[in-house]
């Protein structure tokens, strides 16, 4: 089986995400969720921060391995010893962004294949955008993202606010 890496901005870590990183696991039985530092996004959590919400979640899952970095994914992906990177789709705009970013990745690395699998509908709407927003907003966003996600955001949100 390949090494597949599920790479991301996991700002932070949300139901959506743990289904797909979960059903990639059934299929290739072994994935490294790789948190991306991507400061370009202006995330709300630190890449630290990211990566322990992530531990968190997988703690007693095996064959999860949870890893950073900061660079070019493909470059990541080769450095571990992959060549298989799992992506999730939600809609056509998502759609659309993969397909540019596929096209760009198969140009630096020819050797690294995307692969793509649909959200479960239930996920489909679920963004950690969103989920940032409405939990601003005080919205209660225990359907979204676990306890402890939750948790973090609210005290992240209120350090933000004084
Ligand atoms: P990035 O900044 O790299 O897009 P994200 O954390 O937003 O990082 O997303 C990481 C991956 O997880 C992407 O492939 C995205 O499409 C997928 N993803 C995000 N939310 C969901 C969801 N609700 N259901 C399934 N996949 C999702």
């Amino acid at each position: 089986m390949p090494k597949v890496v599920y790479p991301g901005s996991f700002d932070p870590i949300s139901y959506g995400h743990i289904d797909l990183a979960r059903r990639g696991l059934r299929i290739f039985g072994e994935l490294t969720v790789a948190v991306a530092h991507n400061e370009a996004k202006s995330p709300l959590f630190t890449m630290d921060e990211r990566v322990e919400m992530v531990r968190e979640v997988f703690k007693d899952t095996p064959g999860v391995t949870v890893d950073c970095y900061d660079g070019m994914t493909v470059d990541y992906v080769r450095s571990i010893g992959s060549h298989v990177i799992l992506r999730g789709i939600r809609t056509v705009s998502d759609f659309e962004y993969e397909f540019q970013m596929a096209l760009t990745n198969r140009h630096f690395a020819d050797d690294v294949e995307m692969m793509f699998m649909m959200t479960n509908s239930q996920y489909a709407f679920l963004s950690s955008h969103f989920i940032k927003e409405a939990v601003t907003l005080g919205a209660d966003a225990s359907a979204f993202v676990p306890p402890h996600v939750e948790e973090r955001m609210k005290k992240k949100l209120l350090e933000r606010r004084t």
